[in-house]
C-alpha cells in the first residue's frame, strides 16, 4: 500500500545515489543548503552499476511514486566504466516499465558529480514535480489489496488477442518431408552409436499422443525405435545439452534452424562444450500449435520464423522447407507496435490482464535456453518470491518482467517460453520489446547468430549509446 494514502499527496521518490560522485553531490547541495523536498529518499550505492533492477520494482512496490538513479558523468566513473554498462540497462529497463505502463515521468537517470550539488538540488526538484504531476502511483504496489475493476478493459484485451490470433492462425504448410528425414536420422544416429563416435542421442520420444512428443535422451541403438520427426517437434533441445557437456562421450543432438541460435549462444556462454556434442542440423517445415488436442495452425514463432539456415551443424539431413516471405520480419514486432501505440493505462491493463492468468508453474523458466542459472535469484529462501505461486500482482510483474531482463541480448527468440505457458500468456512480447529496443537502440543483434559477437548487455559505444531519456523521447502513446 502506498504511505501516500489518505494524506494530502507529497511524492515519496527513491533516489539510488553512487557513493562516489551523486551522494557527495547530494552531501554539498546540504552543505550548501540548497533546498529539495524531503520526500527524496536517498539510497548509496557503490555504483550506479550496482542497482539492480529489483531494486527499481522493489521501490514501487514498497510505495515509491517515482525512482531515480544517480551516477557519475560518463567518463568519470570511479570504476572506469559501470556507469556505461548504467546507461545501457537502465534505458531497456525504464523502456520496459514503459511498455508495461509505467508512466515514464515515473523514472529517470541523471548524472551528477561531487562538485553539483545545485545540479543535485535542481534535478530532485524538478523530478518531484513531475512526479507530482502524475498522481500517486499505483501499477506495481501491491494490487491485490485494492479495489482493482479491470471489467473495463476486458474488451480491449480481448480485441487486442482477437487481432494477435488472427495473425497467428494462417494455414499450415504440409509436406512430407518429416517422415524421409526421420528415418534418415534413425540410420545416422545408429551408425554413430555403433561407432563409438556418440555416446548417446538426444531427439524427440513418442509421447502419450501423436501430438506431444517429449524431449528424450536414446541410449541404445533399439531404443532408437522410438525416435520421432514430425510437426510437433517443437521443443528446443539445446538446453539440454549443458548437462552432457559434463558427461563422458559426446552427445549427438538434432536441432531446427531456429534451435541452433540457442546451442550457440549456450556455446558462447561456455555453458555447452562443443566437443562434447554432434550437431545434426534437421530440416524444418514449422511447428503446429495445439490448443485441446486440436491444430490451430502454425506456431507464432514459426509464421515470424526468419531463420531458415543452422547456424552450426556437423552433418545436415532434410532441408529448410517453410516458405518465408519479406514481411516475417515486420510481422515479428507487430504486436510490440501495437502496444506502444497504446496510453500507458492500456499498456498497463493488458499486462495486468495478461500476467494475473500466470500460475507461477516456472514452465516458461525451465523450457528456456537462457534461463540456466544454477539457483534461480526467484527460488531464492531468504526471499519473498519463493513460494512457487505469486502471491500478490506485484509478483507476477516482477517474476516476467525480471526473467524478460535477465534472458535481453541473450534470448534467441525461440518462442519456447510462450509456447509451453499453459496460461497461453504471450510472454514473446516481453521477450521481443527488448529485442526490438536492442535493435533500435544498440544496432541489430541476433542472439546466437554466432559465438563470438558481445552480447549488447556487455558492451556499450561511450561516444554513441543513448541517454535513458530517450525512453520519454521515443513518440510512445502518453
Ligand atoms: S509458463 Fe505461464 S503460467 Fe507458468 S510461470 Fe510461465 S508465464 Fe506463468
Ligand atoms: S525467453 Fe523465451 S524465446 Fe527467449 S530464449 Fe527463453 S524460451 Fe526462448
Ligand atoms: S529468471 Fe533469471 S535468475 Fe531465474 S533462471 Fe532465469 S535468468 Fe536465471
Amino acid at each position: 500500500m502506498s504511505i501516500n494514502q489518505n494524506k494530502e499527496f507529497k511524492p515519496l521518490i527513491v533516489a539510488f545515489c553512487c557513493n562516489w560522485c551523486s551522494y557527495a553531490g547530494a552531501d554539498l547541495a546540504g552543505t550548501s543548503r540548497l533546498q529539495y523536498p524531503a520526500e527524496v529518499k536517498i539510497i548509496k550505492v557503490p555504483c550506479s552499476c550496482r542497482v539492480n533492477p529489483l531494486f527499481v520494482l522493489r521501490a514501487f512496490q514498497r510505495g515509491a511514486d517515482g525512482v531515480i538513479i544517480c551516477g557519475c558523468h560518463p567518463g568519470d566513473c570511479h570504476y572506469s566504466t559501470g556507469n556505461y554498462y548504467t546507461r545501457r540497462r537502465i534505458t531497456l529497463l525504464y523502456s520496459m516499465l514503459d511498455f508495461i505502463g509505467i508512466e515514464r515521468g515515473r523514472t529517470r537517470l541523471e548524472w551528477v558529480s561531487a562538485a553539483e550539488g545545485a545540479k543535485f538540488a535542481k534535478t530532485m526538484n524538478s523530478f518531484v514535480e513531475e512526479v507530482h504531476s502524475l498522481g500517486v502511483n499505483t501499477r506495481l504496489s501491491d494490487f491485490r489489496v485494492k479495489d482493482t475493476n479491470f471489467g473495463e478493459f476486458e474488451k480491449l484485451v480481448e480485441e487486442y488477442s482477437h487481432e494477435l490470433e488472427a495473425d497467428i492462425n494462417t494455414e499450415i504448410h504440409e509436406t512430407t518431408q518429416s517422415g524421409q528425414i526421420l528415418e534418415k536420422m534413425k540410420v545416422r544416429a545408429k551408425e554413430l552409436m555403433e561407432s563409438g563416435e556418440v555416446s548417446r542421442i538426444l531427439g524427440w520420444n513418442k509421447g502419450d499422443f501423436e501430438e506431444n512428443p517429449e524431449p528424450a535422451f536414446f541410449n541404445t541403438p533399439q531404443e532408437l525405435d522410438n525416435l520421432v520427426y514430425n510437426k510437433f517437434c517443437s521443443a528446443n533441445l539445446s538446453r539440454y545439452m549443458i548437462e552432457t557437456s559434463k558427461w563422458d562421450g559426446k552427445t549427438l543432438v538434432f536441432l531446427k534452424p531456429c534451435d541452433t541460435y540457442s546451442y550457440n549462444q549456450l556455446v558462447k556462454e561456455n555453458l555447452i562444450n562443443p566437443s562434447k556434442s554432434f550437431v545434426i542440423g534437421v530440416g524444418c517445415e514449422g511447428n503446429v500449435a495445439i490448443d485441446e488436442m486440436e491444430e490451430t495452425g502454425l506456431l507464432e514463432k514459426c509464421l515470424v520464423c526468419t531463420k531458415s539456415e543452422h547456424m552450426v551443424f556437423d552433418e545436415l539431413i532434410g532441408e529448410d522447407v517453410r516458405p518465408r516471405t519479406t514481411t516475417d520480419r515486420d510481422k515479428r514486432f507487430k504486436g510490440v507496435a501495437e502496444l506502444e501505440n497504446l496510453t500507458p493505462e492500456e499498456r498497463y491493463n493488458f499486462w495486468q490482464s495478461e500476467l494475473s492468468k500466470c500460475i507461477r508453474c516456472n514452465a516458461c523458466r525451465n523450457a528456456c535456453p537462457s534461463c540456466n542459472c544454477k539457483k534461480c535469484v526467484f527460488d531464492n529462501n531468504n526471499y519473498d518470491t519463493a513460494q512457487k505461486a505469486n502471491a500478490t500482482t506485484f509478483e507476477e510483474q516482477m517474476f516476467h518482467i525480471i526473467r524478460s531482463y535477465h534472458v535481453a541480448g541473450r534470448c534467441t527468440d525461440c518462442g519456447e517460453c510462450t509456447r509451453v505457458c499453459p496460461q497461453d500468456i504471450k510472454l514473446h512480447l516481453l521477450n521481443r520489446k527488448f529485442i526490438k529496443d536492442i535493435n533500435e537502440l544498440y544496432g541489430e543483434f541476433q542472439a546466437g547468430e554466432d559465438i563470438e559477437t558481445v552480447g549488447p548487455l556487455t558492451r556499450y559505444d561511450i561516444e554513441n549509446d543513448a541517454e535513458p531519456s530517450i525512453v520519454h523521447e521515443r513518440g510512445q502513446k502518453q
